[in-house]
């Protein structure tokens, strides 16, 4: 499979609270590498705490490493400015754990996704009412919630309506960060298979942040594990979970309770 996002060695240290005129530091990321490969589900799992949504947030631009690459398509994003930024910006889209945080509460949730598509120039002006439409379909929501506000849509229904809403620039790879983890069982199992659902039909890759295995051991293709800032184990999703070789995954795997939500099987 090709690759399509490539991190390599990335450090990411913070000011640790009580350090003396701010020399001490906290490592977030401790020299972390991961590949994505194209149409591929990578689960990145650790305990929190462990430096996954740092990792998450560098990758998207949102916090500046100190130091590492990352690379999309081979060319690393650090560097990117003005017409090239906007179109790694649209093709790496974000899905958080908190849907209220990507949706205007004053806005009826079709406007947000019809902004998407306003923002990325998706789509000739006439034709965006049709995209919306399918953009909803295409989550799992009946286009009448369009109208409706982000705080009279149920949590999953908020949360299809955020993936709609990142969606819509028809991006490459989604970094979703617990996207699942505000949910009740039953509907984290919908929007996981939802998320299966995307990747089938429009080969889109991503990188599928949570602290639970279960959710991991679902959606994934390949794992890695990640405590304290590094990447302790990583291969393919059967194999990190019917066989952990890291004291620290098997220890995580024990924790997993059981019985678990009847998830869709494959
Ligand atoms: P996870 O998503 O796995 O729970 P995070 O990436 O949120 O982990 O956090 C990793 C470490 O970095 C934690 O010790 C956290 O306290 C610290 N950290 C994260 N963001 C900041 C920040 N903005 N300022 C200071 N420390 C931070
Ligand atoms: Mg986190």
């Amino acid at each position: 499979m090709a690759e399509l996002l490539r991190v390599e060695n990335l450090v990411k240290t913070y000011a640790a609270p009580g350090g003396f005129f701010g020399r001490r530091r906290a490592t977030a990321l401790g020299g972390v590498s991961i590949a994505v490969a194209r149409g591929e589900t990578l689960g990145l799992v650790g305990e929190s705490g462990s430096g996954k949504s740092t990792l998450g947030r560098c990758i998207l631009g949102l916090t500046r490493p100190d130091s590492g690459a990352i690379l999309f398509e081979g060319a690393d994003v650090q560097g990117l400015s003005g017409r090239r930024l906007a179109d790694f910006r649209r093709r790496v889209q974000p899905v958080f754990q908190d849907p209220f945080g990507s949706l205007d509460p004053r806005w009826p949730v079709g406007r947000s996704v019809r902004e998407a598509l306003d923002c990325f120039g998706i789509g000739s002006n006439s034709d965006r009412a049709r995209r919306v439409a399918d953009l909803f379909a295409r989550v799992g929501l009946d286009p009448v919630f369009a109208k409706r506000l982000p705080s009279q849509l149920s949590g999953g229904q908020r949360q299809r309506v955020a993936i709609a809403a990142a969606l819509a620039s028809e991006p490459e790879l989604i970094v979703a960060d617990e996207p699942v983890s505000a949910l009740d069982m039953s509907v984290q199992a919908q929007i996981l298979n939802l998320f299966m659902d995307l990747k089938r039909d429009l080969g889109l890759a991503a990188l599928f942040i949570t602290h639970d295995l279960a959710v991991v051991a679902h959606v994934s293709d390949a794992v890695a594990v990640m405590q304290q800032g590094r990447i302790v184990e990583t291969g393919s999703a059967d194999a990190v979970i019917d066989a952990p070789s890291h004291a620290y995954t098997k220890a995580l795997i024990a924790a997993v309770p059981r019985p678990r939500p009847a998830f869709r099987g494959g």
